[in-house]
């Protein structure tokens, strides 16, 4: 069961192999870090060598060779911190971070997409409670993010206009669905949502990815981050799970000037710190149900922000 109350935890674990100094899987030590720490995940799922061989089966066992890189980012050597609870300046590093790992992956001719995500809680099966996210990085633009670009290119054809500018705006007029809002970024829950209470974090600018956005719209990135997961914390009273992740320009060389930078929050919990939303049945099957609507999602979690 997990834990309702959030606990003092260790601001160091030596039994944590992402702790400074620590031993990680394989005997590679992590070095005495101060800030944000990258490295190539130990276990990862994809590898740069990977021949890139097709196989077509009479048209039925069909798959493709997946070359990519792994890392981790550690937000913080503090073990025992989150998202929710460090400063404004030490999360816009963890930004700085991630804009420089985009940037650089991007420039990779066998990468065409970048996700950054991090998976928090053990409810959502993070092996460690240490602050960190994760970076996958592939040749193929992977199966959620191919059904994004098709409703973004059928949306820009019939109104040549951005998809989440327009949205957006929409959403600011209605007010119904919108939970935080600073000068550059607004949070609200997307009026499909399907998990409880799932937002998205949307610029108001628009920009491509995170490389486009200002000095000053990090700052802002960084503040609305933090107040919207400390907001989640607050809900259930428990340091709340979570998926969270950014979509962004693919990088396969072309300029995408359709996407629009935004962060997803999919969060797996319904009623308590205990009781969560289970995707079965009718869900898996034929198509996922909403147990709150997103307005009183949007509501509860916009009193709890305003408190
Ligand atoms: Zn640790
Ligand atoms: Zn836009
Ligand atoms: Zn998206």
């Amino acid at each position: 069961m997990e834990a309702s109350a959030p606990g003092r935890k260790p601001t160091y674990d030596p039994q944590c192999y992402l702790c400074p100094g620590n031993e990680r899987a394989g005997g590679v030590r992590n070095p005495a870090y101060r800030s944000t720490f990258v490295f190539d995940n130990d276990f990862a799922a994809l590898l740069p060598g990977t021949p890139t061989e097709e196989m077509n089966e009479q048209d039925l066992l069909i798959a493709s060779g997946e070359p990519g890189i792994c890392r981790v980012i550690c937000f913080s050597p503090r073990h025992d911190l989150t998202l929710a609870n460090m400063s404004e300046p030490d999360v816009r590093v963890v930004l700085d971070v991630w804009a420089q790992q985009y940037s650089e992956l991007a420039a990779l001719p066998s990468i065409n997409w970048v996700q950054i995500f991090e998976n928090r809680g053990a409810m959502m099966g993070a092996s460690n409670p240490h602050p960190h996210c994760q970076l996958w990085a592939t040749r193929h633009i992977p199966n959620e993010v191919a059904k994004e670009q098709r409703g973004i290119d059928a949306y820009v054809e019939k109104h040549h206009c951005c998809l989440l500018c327009d949205y957006l705006k929409l959403e600011i007029d209605h007010g119904t669905r919108l939970i935080l809002e600073n000068d550059y970024f607004v949070a609200l829950v997307p009026f499909w949502a399907v998990w409880p209470f799932e937002t998205l974090v949307i610029p108001r600018q628009h920009v491509t990815d995170i490389n486009a956005l200002s000095s000053e719209q990090r700052d802002a990135f960084a503040a609305i981050l933090i107040k919207l997961t400390s907001t989640y914390d607050k809900l259930f009273r428990t340091s709340f799970p979570y998926s969270m992740g950014l979509h962004q320009r693919p990088t396969d060389g072309n300029p995408h000037p359709e996407w629009h930078l935004h962060t997803h929050f999919l969060p797996p919990l319904l009623r308590s710190a205990t009781v969560r939303k289970f995707m079965v049945g009718y869900e898996l099957l034929a198509t996922p149900q909403r147990d709150i609507t997103p307005e009183s999602a949007a509501e509860r979690l916009r009193e709890i922000a305003s408190e």
